[in-house]
């Protein structure tokens, strides 16, 4: 039904403007369309995976159980368990970018001091990291900016887990932020870990990309990740003003940037001033 276009003799008259905006909104929806039924197609091969591996150690549990071989149902039941978990996560992103194309955008915008998020962020970083040296450096003068809080904080907990996750125990994973040009606040996460190759550094924002996707289905419970997280991220981020850009050097390390609008204090009005 949407392969219908107008045809019309190329003129300049209204009917022949019309009939290019007609054909450029059929387009539209095509696109659309077909953006649409390739997220459904991806989401239920995502979830595909894990109810396989769910089943199979299901069935091997049955077994253990009926020979009352405690050990291995133990062992069955933990990696089930953590399988469960990252179904979960995947439904909740899933949940998460159709709400964000619903147009949903409901993003509270706060003033949010950049110092205290970074803060939390730190200290949630240091719970992830597996022997990984975390720090953070945010410069003394540092601008708030206009955004939704808890949102920035999760956006920023996925990056640098990401960092963590691709980063060796010895390397490290640094949060920088500092005032931008353009009255921007630019907040980077730097990781000295494997980096991503050249070739697919620019589909590393495509939802359900992953770079080594082949050894994250073989073991999923290890790698972890649905390559939402990026396109999660972009979304988010752009629905609040702001920018997201990757920069990498295959073996040698990935830096995440996020340029959000600055909210100087010329403009800030606290209550205490009026
Ligand atoms: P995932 O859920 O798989 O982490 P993301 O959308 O967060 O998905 O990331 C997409 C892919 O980009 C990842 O699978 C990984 O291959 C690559 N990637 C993201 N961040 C980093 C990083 N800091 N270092 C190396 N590779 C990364």
């Amino acid at each position: 039904a949407l392969s219908m276009r107008l045809c019309a003799p190329a003129t300049n008259d209204e009917i022949g403007r019309l009939t290019l905006s007609f054909n450029q909104m059929v387009e539209q929806l095509e696109t659309a369309f077909k953006r649409q039924k390739q997220f459904v197609s991806d989401a239920s091969h995502e979830l595909r995976t894990p109810l396989t591996v769910l089943r199979g150690s299901l069935e091997m549990l049955l077994i253990g159980v009926d020979r009352g071989d405690i050990e291995t149902s133990r062992r069955l039941a933990r990696s089930m368990s953590s399988e469960v978990l990252r179904m979960q996560r995947l439904v909740e992103d899933l949940l998460a970018l159709t709400r964000l194309d619903e147009g949903r955008r409901a993003a509270r915008e706060d003033i949010v001091n950049v110092r205290t998020i970074i803060d939390k962020v730190y200290d949630q970083a240091q719970q992830l990291a597996r022997g990984q040296d975390i720090r953070s450096d945010v410069a003394a003068n540092i601008f708030s900016v206009r955004a939704d809080p808890d949102r920035l904080q999760q956006i920023l907990l996925n990056i640098v887990e990401n960092a963590v996750k691709y980063t060796a125990t010895d390397g490290c994973v640094k949060l920088v932020a500092c005032n931008g040009v353009d009255n921007t606040v630019v907040i980077e996460v730097r990781d000295n870990g494997k980096g991503i190759p050249a070739e697919a550094l620019p589909h590393v924002f495509d939802r359900f990309y992953r770079v080594d996707s082949a050894r994250s289905r073989i073991a999923p419970q290890r790698i972890g990740g649905s390559g939402l997280g990026l396109a999660i991220a972009k979304e988010l981020i752009e629905a609040q003003g702001g920018t997201i850009t990757i920069d990498s050097i295959f073996g040698q390390g990935t830096t995440v940037t996020i340029r959000l609008h600055a909210v100087t204090n010329d403009v800030e009005v606290t209550p205490q001033s009026l």
